[in-house]
């Protein structure tokens, strides 16, 4: 080693590499991807060696304190990777490389030569299964996948195939070539406990070659799987959004399961998108990506439209088992017949009870997570909307205001419905609990069990919950978005949507798409043994075209009305959004705040799209008060840079927070 200085990446918000010189005694032993101690600030931390310089302009250059590794744990891969995101979702590249690593590490802690006990995996768990004979439509699929496995060529794959049409075999055979040309292949599941069947399914079929990597295994469980991905001992790497990160040598493929889950994207920095980080490292890796989904993103269809993807179809389920028949129940109606505002419309009663009494289970599903502040007409079912970005207005109980949450349009809330001039203005409230007790009230003999956050906070009552439901201990399972997705009962031929508005009503520009997603998922759980199923949703908006088109399994024409709305009002996939998030702990701080910071960033950029202030849907959080600027634009390096120039002069005053989000999922 001959030059002078070591250029090393901290995980600080400082966006630069800083300059250590390097002491005779270790210019042998350091290298590009090694941790190094290293003063700072009168402390010692951690950084990561990314490159050499002979020269700094940096007047008194302190010692590397030592090195850590032995071996490099930052591939050059994973170095260009890292330097991506940096460049992509505003963090440092240090922040980004933090993300990379599993915890132990971080720290400093675990040395890689160190030996620990053998991985948590017991095989004896999970019987052996073999590959099945493809149908025509996962053979066409898995052909044309294994062509790009084969030619060792970076393609996106977007494989749109409705619930139980088979994409998890089409997975696992396209692994079944990769393990064969002695590559390796990473697996991107939305979250371990909603999926543990697909897990279970990698397990089965290639045994110990899988490494499972989750944020609930312990910092050395972890580590040990990554280890074991080091090795080669194992060549398949399944887990959620931080398992892109596998450090894999010979990437040969990248699947990411359900693309259009939102838990890929990242809330903490780097709030990076798995889905991206993805698409990156298989073009630094020259192999395929899979995106695989029922209900794609507006983001990957619009770009298989394109033909930036390729589209691959399956239409038909295995065994040709029949879609759900779904029923929409126009709960406007209800109120006109029955004079009361009801939870259960008569229908979904009386479904309810016919099921029961012929022995069979029912899934009731309210998902009641964010806001229950929506405001509707009860007569006519109107939901007051801003004029220029379409989204719900958010009813701010202190100050007894409709707000948009995109740019800060106000009005006065109404007491009379302003479209039929004759209902009352409600807000609309209502939990899981209350659901259970009103099943209770009218079906007094019936095992009900109930599951969200509140009651699944002790350790083991998820599976517990499912298990009593699997032997038919509970006969009606209330929950939220917990029970939407993943799971597999056969004996369930009902599924109650109890709410469709809820989603419908998001103040968030995905609101119809999520809406869609949600009760197709949620769907799909009706119906999945011999006996057949049935859906029945109720809303207030039984026209509106994601419940319509959700009822019809006809996501071709959902796509359709959904990127015609996106294109006039300009939201992704025609734009990226940037977010920037002022916080502090006085409100006219934070409005005065945010205000100058949006007048700086259009004094900087005169053609910028910048809307906001606004304050965010959750006003305050933790004595915070929140108030966002969106800004839109093709480019979101360019946006990163602009930010980073702004920030950089901006006077911030004491006690304020500013946070930037790229790709936002939540407002
Ligand atoms: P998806 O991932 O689209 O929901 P899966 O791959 O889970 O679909 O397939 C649904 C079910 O059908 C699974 O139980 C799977 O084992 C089974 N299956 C998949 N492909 C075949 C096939 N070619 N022949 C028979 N059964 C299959
Ligand atoms: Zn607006």
């Amino acid at each position: 080693m001959t030059e002078k200085f070591a250029e090393v990446a901290i995980a600080l918000p400082i966006d630069r590499v800083f300059h250590y010189a390097i002491p005779e005694k270790y210019s042998d032993c350091i290298a590009i991807g090694k941790r190094v101690f290293v003063p700072f600030q009168n402390r010692t931390i951690v950084g990561y060696v990314v490159g050499f310089s002979d020269e700094s302009d940096v007047k008194e250059v302190k010692d590397i304190g030592s090195v850590i590794d032995e071996e490099p744990i930052l591939s050059e891969e994973m170095l260009k990777l890292t330097n991506w995101i940096k460049d992509n979702y505003f963090c440092t590249w240090g922040e980004a490389i933090e993300a990379a690593i599993p915890g132990g590490i971080k720290k400093g802690k675990v040395a890689i030569g160190s030996k620990l006990k053998d991985s948590q995996i017991r095989l004896e768990d999970f019987p052996p299964s073999s590959p099945h004979i493809l149908t025509e439509e996962q053979e066409k699929a898995l052909k044309i996948i294994i062509e790009a496995v084969e030619k060792g060529e970076y393609k996106t794959f977007l494989l749109h195939g409705i619930t139980a049409s088979g994409k998890t075999e089409v997975y696992l055979q396209a692994i079944g070539e990769v393990l064969k040309k002695d590559r390796q292949a990473i697996v991107l599941v939305p979250e371990i406990s909603l999926t543990p069947q697909t897990i279970e399914r990698f397990i089965s079929r290639f045994g110990d070659r899988v490494a499972v990597l989750h944020s609930k295994l312990t910092p050395a469980k972890r580590f040990l799987e990554w280890k074991k991905i080091v090795d080669n001992k194992a060549q398949i790497a399944v887990g959620a959004r931080s398992a892109i990160f596998s450090p894999m040598k010979k990437l040969g493929l990248i699947i990411v399961d359900e693309e259009h889950e939102t838990t890929y994207k990242q809330d903490d920095v780097p709030k990076y998108h798995a889905r991206d980080v993805a698409e990156a490292r298989a073009r630094l890796n020259s192999c395929p990506l899979i995106l695989g989904s029922a209900t794609p993103s507006l983001e990957s269809y619009y770009r298989a439209k394109k033909g930036e993807y390729k589209l691959i179809k399956l239409t038909k389920r295995i065994e040709e088992r029949l879609l759900p028949k779904v029923k929409i129940v126009d709960m406007r109606m209800e109120l006109a017949t029955r004079k009361r505002v009801a939870i259960f419309s008569k229908v979904l009663l009386d479904a309810i009870d016919r099921t029961l009494k012929s022995g069979k289970q029912a899934i009731i599903f309210l998902n009641r997570r964010g806001f229950s502040t929506f405001v509707n007409c009860k007569k006519c079912g109107l939901v007051l909307k801003c004029k220029r970005c379409d989204t719900v207005l958010v009813y701010h109980f202190d100050e007894k205001k409709l707000i948009c949450h995109y740019c800060n349009y106000r009005t006065q809330a109404p007491d009379i419905c302003p479209n039929c001039k004759y209902g009352y203005i409600r807000y609309f409230g209502l939990g899981t609990e209350r659901v259970e007790s009103e099943i209770s009230h009218n079906f007094s003999h019936v095992h009900i069990a109930r599951m969200d956050s509140d009651t699944t906070i002790k350790r083991g009552s998820h599976d517990r919950i499912l298990g009593e439901f699997k032997a038919g201990k509970v006969s009606l399972l209330v929950g939220t978005q917990m029970i939407a997705k993943g799971l597999d009962f056969p004996k369930v031929t009902l599924v109650g949507v109890v709410s469709a508005d809820v989603t419908l009503n998001l103040p968030d520009f995905r609101a119809s798409e999520r809406t869609f997603d949600l009760l197709t998922q949620v769907g799909g759980r009706a119906g999945r043994g011999e006996d057949g199923g049935e859906v029945i949703v109720q809303t207030y908006a039984p026209g509106h075209y994601a419940i319509l088109t959700a009822a019809k399994h006809d996501y071709e024409k959902f796509y359709v009305e959904e990127i015609a709305s996106r294109k006039e009002l300009l939201f992704p996939p025609f734009i990226n959004l940037v977010k920037v998030t002022v916080r502090a702990r006085n409100e006219d701080l934070t409005s005065r705040t945010a205000g100058e910071l949006t007048e700086a960033i259009k004094a900087e950029d005169k053609s910028m799209k910048v809307a906001g202030p606004a304050p965010a849907p959750i006003s305050r959080m933790r004595g915070y008060f929140r108030y966002n600027i969106l800004l839109k634009d093709k480019d979101r390096h360019a946006m990163c840079e602009l930010l980073k120039k702004v920030l950089g002069t901006f006077r911030k005053p004491h006690g304020v927070l500013i946070a930037v989000d790229v790709d936002p999922m939540s407002m």
